[in-house]
């Protein structure tokens, strides 16, 4: 049965894209709350499993649970009323709008009835109350991605999912970044992160899983991961 703490949980979860099996009987659970990183080398299939959890992909087989319910036929944009945000790792943001008008956008598919005051407290989190009314095509990349994850925040999930939101940063990005993932998490919000960078890695989250030939490799605390040397030696045959 289900682990009665998980807020999301795959349930042997497989694509085949043709010959290639892209995931492969995945099992992989989220705590109410938790941050949890998915980690490990390129072609592992750690998108190909977000998108099954999203709804841009169906499996192969196997099952994909959210908040008590089976959503394996549920369309993707009903995915996200109920409660699973994303981000994919490239930006979809509105250029050519402003930055609160890009908030605004998400705000209105929600029951909000004070969306002027939803999108002030939405900027002030996501640290771009001085740059509301720029274009959000003139905004830094980093900037952007905050802009994004704000979006994704207006619409309070219960579960957000982050492919690589840092790739492509600075370092002083990447910390505003991590501090942005980590205040929402203190709020409660669970998330799933995909990323490469180790040292974002250990600073936003305690418990890593191992993605490797889409299968989970290893699960556990952070410092353990980084010490397995069978984890080392997947990324060197990269
Ligand atoms: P990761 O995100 O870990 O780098 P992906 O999930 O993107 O890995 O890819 C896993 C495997 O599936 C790779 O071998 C990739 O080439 C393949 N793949 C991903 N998407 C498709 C697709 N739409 N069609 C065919 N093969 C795909
Ligand atoms: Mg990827």
């Amino acid at each position: 049965g289900l682990d009665q703490d998980a807020v999301l949980a795959t349930e042997n979860v497989t694509k085949h894209f043709g010959g290639l099996t892209a995931v492969d009987s995945v099992d992989f659970t989220v705590a109410e709350g938790e941050l949890r990183c998915l980690i490990g080398p390129n072609g592992a299939g750690k998108s190909t499993l977000l998108e099954l959890i999203t709804g841009q992909l169906s499996p192969t087989k196997g099952h994909v649970y959210f908040d008590g319910i089976d959503l394996t036929d549920m369309p993707a944009h009903e995915r996200i009323d109920a409660g699973l945000s994303v981000k994919f790792q490239s930006p979809h943001i509105y250029e050519g709008l402003t930055v609160a008008q890009n908030l605004q956008i998400p705000l209105q598919r929600t029951d909000c009835d004070d969306i002027r005051s939803a999108t002030h407290e939405t900027l002030e989190e996501i640290e771009l109350a001085d740059r509301a009314d720029t274009p959000a095509g003139d905004l830094s990349h980093g900037q952007q991605q905050r802009l994004e994850i704000g979006m994704a925040t207006t619409l309070e999930p219960t579960l957000m999912l982050l492919d690589e939101p840092v790739a492509g940063m600075s370092v002083e990005e990447t910390a505003s970044v991590a501090d942005l993932i980590r205040s929402l998490n203190d709020d409660g919000m669970a998330f799933v992160v995909i990323e490469h960078d180790m040292e974002f890695v250990r600073t936003i989250s305690d418990q890593v899983t191992v993605l490797n030939q889409g299968s989970i490799f290893r699960q556990g605390p952070i410092e353990e991961i980084e010490a397995d040397e069978a984890v080392q030696r997947i990324y060197l045959g990269e």
